[in-house]
């Protein structure tokens, strides 16, 4: 395989790059649905920054939650990385249906990226390479032509830091060829990454690293249209020169909930692994917000110097000074980074991310109770970074234009680790049936986040970094963090996702006591009356909660603290839920068949004049995949849909 004295070409059946969340989860797929060895390149630009957490050190939260919990049940790693290194658990919104609870973790961070690169080099099937991929392109070069149109070829740049696991890093060679018929590229934030601290400006994707310079020009190249967005992130402070002991305590359950269903098993016999801990909560005040004010023209979003847009939902604190003048005052949450002793004194202060000058940024930090003689470790700083706008996918993360380039994290628009690692379970799941020469596969918008997401992302576009929410899932009652095995380990099982050797027959195993389970405690609701009323009448009102069921169950003779974990919650939740969720799944039987029916991927929309023009051009740059699809695109109406049945039916 060696091309000459400088270059050396390598052959996989997927090549990922960007060890990103959207990375690990794209090459561990990738690896379930393969097996083998070495069938999975995951070419990174440092392999000790694989599963870096960028900013905040926290998985889960609304709906974020819900997407660990899917990403676990088909056998995705968030979920056990997140478990095995989480240092605080906290349920989110108890106070709302259980439909929208949302599990969230705080994690000790460098535990986090170490306990992601063990399980990956842990895979025989990945080789992990260090190097920048500078380019990709399509087709075989030259003799290399393994069959028409095939193959694509990404070339790398070897960087100096050995590769875990990698025999290429120590090679004398300029740079790698490597080929593979499917390949997931990751970039992130590292695309002609650029990070501003006021009017300071250092290339580079995150703090301390480069950027991915050569691959905007090479995705030009091949045809797609890029944008541009930003993100930021706020100081850390140093925790012993904070007034901690006198700042407000935040607690985490007091019973953690796991997101892995082999925690508390195989993945992890004691559950949680690290110690917990409280985080803190201080404040921004009137005098803070009069400094923003003051020095808004030093910041890089209101100067000028950033001209790309950040997410609206993860507001800078100028930005939320601006939108929201009438407050005086936000949360900062203080939430330490790890325990290491080496990072014990890192602090990440939620709520404060800022892209002001050094100087502001620290009159701001000592303006907050608590905080008057805190030292800032990092400042925080906002990041511009390429991103290829996502119309430009179908719902399985591959190009339209380029058959076996596949999407998926940050790169496609989104923002977030969970947005990310869903994604990326996607595209290599699909990047591995494609080199296996399988069709590809997609979730419903009514069976998981992970297909809300996809089908958003094809059908909309973003004018800033899309963030999940539970309110843009339509079916949000069936898409809960309990259920979530129920959803989607069928689809794990089919779509080869179960690999025999990696905890697959753990996770078939857990799930038939899971549903056998269930099903009993159903058995005995369906066969129980309580006062001349049925049980399952019963707990469909509010007052009858989990532990009035569990009381119920034990006098008819269930095991309760036998039962699997969640096992009650779902039961008790979809009996509360049960006419919703029957109505939910009349209406998604009655939009079956339009939402399936596919529509022609050469129809000329141009051409059909009938259309509104409106919903010719929409049809014409996103080109759905399905009539659900095009139905959902902005600009179209159902008349729109009606019409365009009776024109493609036509042709
Ligand atoms: C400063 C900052 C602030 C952020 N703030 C928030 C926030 O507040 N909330 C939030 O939800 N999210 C935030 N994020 C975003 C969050 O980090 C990302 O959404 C998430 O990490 C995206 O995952 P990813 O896998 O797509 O990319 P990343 O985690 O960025 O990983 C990309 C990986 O690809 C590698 N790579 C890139 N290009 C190449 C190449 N050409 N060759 C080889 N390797 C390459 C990089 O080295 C890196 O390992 C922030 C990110 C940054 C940097």
């Amino acid at each position: 395989v060696c091309a000459n004295n400088v270059g050396v070409r390598r052959e996989y059946a997927v090549i990922v790059i960007g060890g990103g969340h959207a990375g690990v989860e794209a090459a561990w797929a990738a690896a379930n649905v393969l097996g083998g060895e070495r069938t999975v390149a995951l070419v990174t630009m440092d392999p000790t920054k694989i599963g870096v957490m960028s900013c905040n050190p926290a998985i889960g939260g609304l709906a974020k939650g819900q997407m660990v919990r899917e990403i676990d049940a088909l056998n995705g790693v968030m979920g056990l990385a997140t478990d095995a290194t989480g240092i605080q658990f906290k349920m989110l919104n108890t106070s709302k249906g259980a439909a929208v609870h949302g599990p969230r973790a705080q994690c000790d961070k460098h535990a986090y990226a170490e306990c992601v690169q063990g399980l990956i080099a842990g895979r025989p099937e990945i080789e992990v390479i260090a190097g920048s991929v500078e380019g990709v392109s399509q087709g075989p070069k030259g003799q290399m032509a393994k069959g028409p149109n095939s193959e694509l070829e990404v070339r790398v740049a070897p960087l100096a830091r050995g590769g875990q696991g990698s025999d290429l890093a120590i090679w004398p060679f300029d740079h790698l060829v490597l080929s593979a018929p499917a390949v997931v590229l990751t970039t992130g934030t590292f695309m002609r990454g650029l990070m501003h601290t006021g009017e300071a400006k250092t290339v580079g994707g995150r703090f301390g690293e480069g950027a991915a310079q050569g691959i905007a020009a090479a995705l030009r190249e091949l045809g797609f249209e890029l944008g541009r967005l930003k993100t930021g992130t706020p100081p850390r402070l140093k925790r012993s020169s904070i007034r901690w002991d006198e700042l407000e305590e935040q607690r985490g359950d007091e019973r953690p909930t796991p997101f892995s269903a082999l925690s508390g098993g195989l993945w992890s016999q004691v559950f949680p692994r690290m110690p917990q801990v409280d985080c803190r909560v201080t404040r921004t005040t009137a005098e803070i917000h009069e400094l923003i004010r003051a020095n808004l023209h030093r910041a890089p979003m209101y100067s000028g110097q950033i001209e790309s847009v950040g997410p609206r939902y993860c507001p800078s604190l100028e930005d939320k000074v601006v939108r929201f003048a009438e407050r005086e005052s936000h949360h900062v949450y203080l939430e330490p980074e790890s325990l290491r002793a080496e990072h014990a004194e890192w602090v990440y202060a939620n709520g404060i991310s800022t892209s002001l000058p050094a100087e502001v940024q620290e009159r701001i930090v000592r303006g907050m109770p608590g905080c008057e003689g805190a030292e800032i470790l990092r400042y925080g700083y906002a990041v511009e970074y390429d991103m290829v706008r996502p119309h430009q996918i179908v719902a399985t993360g591959e190009a339209k234009a380029v058959p076996g380039l596949f999407l998926a994290g940050q790169i496609n628009g989104t923002s977030g680790y969970e947005e990310a690692a869903s994604q990326g379970l996607i595209a290599g799941l699909n990047a591995a049936r494609r080199a296996l020469g399988l069709e590809g596969v997609t979730l419903g918008r009514e069976e998981a986040y992970a297909g809300v997401l996809m089908d958003d992302l094809v059908t909309k576009t973003p004018v800033e970094p899309y963030r999940m929410f539970t309110s843009r899932a339509e079916h949000r009652l069936l898409l809960r963090a309990d259920n979530a095995e129920d959803r989607l380990m069928p689809r794990a099982e089919a779509w080869g996702l179960l690999n025999d050797g990696v905890y697959g027959p753990s996770r078939r195993g857990l799930f038939a006591r899971r549903r056998a389970a269930l099903e009993g405690v159903n058995a005995v609701i369906d066969a129980t009356t309580l006062h001349g009323k049925p049980l399952a009448e019963i707990l469909r009102r509010p007052e009858f909660g989990e532990e009035e069921l569990a009381a119920v169950l034990r006098e008819r003779g269930v095991e309760v603290d036998g039962l699997p974990a969640g096992v009650l919650r779902t039961a008790h939740t979809e009996r509360f839920y049960e006419h919703y969720v029957r109505r939910a799944r009349s209406a998604i039987a009655r939009q079956a068949d339009l939402e399936r029916r596919r529509l022609p991927a050469d129809a000329d929309y141009l051409g059909m004049v009938h259309l509104r023009t409106e919903a010719r051009q929409a049809l014409h740059r996103f080109r759905p995949a399905t009539f659900g699809q095009a139905s959902r695109l902005e600009g179209i109406t159902p008349a729109d849909v009606t019409l365009l049945a009776v024109l493609v039916g036509r042709g």
